[in-house]
């Protein structure tokens, strides 16, 4: 039996990735190990979203490549993803111990090849190999045609496509009976699917009817395509869970138009008040840079008082990383990197302070959480998230995998809450 090793940075999107390939694999009688010494293959999935992203994968590809000439070691080494999208081979020119790039635009086809042969283009291979996982991710689309312009994404994923309703239900009832009791589903901007006449809001809704199906999540959205008849469904539906990621970018509506992101600071907040109206406990939460080109102390300061407004439960936030293929590499880089260092260190500030006021708020609530998995090392302490997405952990003996438990917050640290049984 061949063992094969995953290595994963980047995104949500990137983990169902490999996960896709593993379940490929896995129906082809390989079996996952956890290191990659003894792999007979190698699998390691690559980001682009910024620079130090890419840099860290091609340490690693190199640190895997060095050892495999060194020990003469019968391995095969893919490299997979959005850096192999955007570099292609010139990642074996440059590491020859590589036998595969595989891009993410093409892992789908690639994956169909693997199981039915180039013949057999059918739907992919049915998650029947790792039972019991209790929290699946399930991409509902790929692909993004936003553009915005700090973005490599639509040119490394290409532009948006839903995957079918039919098959999306069939795949969510399939690992049901193989104990999933939670899906996150993904996409780089969910809010626009659509499948004819089927959106985004009512496709939730069709999940919500699944026997069997405890919570539903979905990532990431995007504030344009935030609608009312969204938050509505949200609201109107208990098992969709209380989060909202609604990446907001910057404060300040100047830059946000150089970003082409489609909307302004007034209708962004428009949108965080109306989530709020109708779920008034819902976490927000949000990615943001600081140091786009032509950023201005000014542009800064409209970004933290948005953030000081929107209270967001937590937040992503970095310094803008220049990206070839994107329409802002021609804005130039002119925010000083000690200036974003600066900046970004002042932001997180803020963040981090609301952050922990959200959680130590939650001290003494009674709450619902479903429980995933126990803690690596400490069996007796189990995992799970409230219906927002608050990070918990629960002492108990007895295996609560896959149920959703009454339990009082007794405890705040950081960015995990503690529980007792009620
Ligand atoms: S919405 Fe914008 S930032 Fe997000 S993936 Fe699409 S282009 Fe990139």
């Amino acid at each position: 039996m061949p063992f094969v090793f995953f290595e994963t940075f980047g995104c949500q999107m990137n983990v169902a990735d490999s996960d896709m390939l593993a379940q490929a694999l896995f129906s082809l009688g390989y079996s996952i190990i956890e290191e990659s010494e003894h792999a007979d293959l190698i699998v390691v999935n690559t980001c682009s979203v910024r620079e130090h992203a890419e840099v860290r994968a091609l340490a690693r590809i190199h640190e895997l490549c060095v050892r495999k000439k060194k020990h003469a070691l019968a391995q095969e080494i893919w490299v997979i993803g959005c850096m192999a999208q955007r570099m292609g081979n010139s990642i074996i020119e440059k590491n020859p111990g590589v036998n595969q790039v595989i891009g993410a635009k093409d892992i789908v086809s690639f994956v169909q090849d693997l199981v039915h042969g180039p013949q057999g283009k059918t739907a992919l291979p049915a998650p029947d190999v790792k039972p019991g996982r209790i929290s699946a991710l399930l991409p509902i689309m790929r692909g993004c045609n936003n553009f915005c312009s700090y973005c490599i994404v639509p040119s490394v994923r290409g532009g948006e496509t839903s995957i079918p309703c039919s098959r999306i239900v069939e795949d969510i009832l399939r690992r049901i009976d193989k104990g999933t009791r939670e899906v996150t589903l993904l996409g780089q901007n969910v809010n626009s699917y659509h499948d004819g006449d089927t959106d985004f809001s009512d496709l939730l809704a069709k999940i919500h009817e699944l026997p069997g199906l405890l919570r539903i999540r979905f990532t990431t959205s995007h504030p344009r395509d935030c609608t009312d008849k969204l938050i509505q469904t949200m609201a109107r539906l208990p098992k969709i869970c209380k989060h909202v990621h609604l990446p907001v970018q910057s404060g300040s509506t100047r830059i946000l138009e150089a970003m082409n992101r489609g909307y302004n600071r007034e209708t962004y907040l428009q949108r965080v008040n109306a989530i709020r109206h109708a779920m008034p406990d819902v976490d927000i939460t949000t990615d943001a840079m600081v140091g786009f080109p032509t950023e201005t102390d000014r542009d800064f300061q409209d970004t933290l008082s948005l953030f000081a407004q929107a209270r967001f439960t937590t937040a992503f936030m970095f310094a803008y990383s220049q990206r070839e293929q994107t329409r802002a590499a021609d804005m130039g880089d002119d925010v000083p990197v000690e200036v974003k260092k600066a900046r970004l260190a002042t932001l997180i500030d803020l963040q981090m302070s609301v952050t922990k006021e959200r959680y130590a708020a939650m001290i003494g609530r009674n709450i619902e959480v479903l429980f995933v998995e126990q803690k690596r090392g400490s069996e007796a302490t189990w995992m799970g998230q409230d219906i927002g997405c608050k990070r918990t952990l629960l002492a108990c003996n007895e295996n609560i995998a896959g149920t959703i438990l009454p339990v009082r917050v007794i405890r705040s640290s950081g960015m995990t809450l503690t529980l007792e049984r009620t």
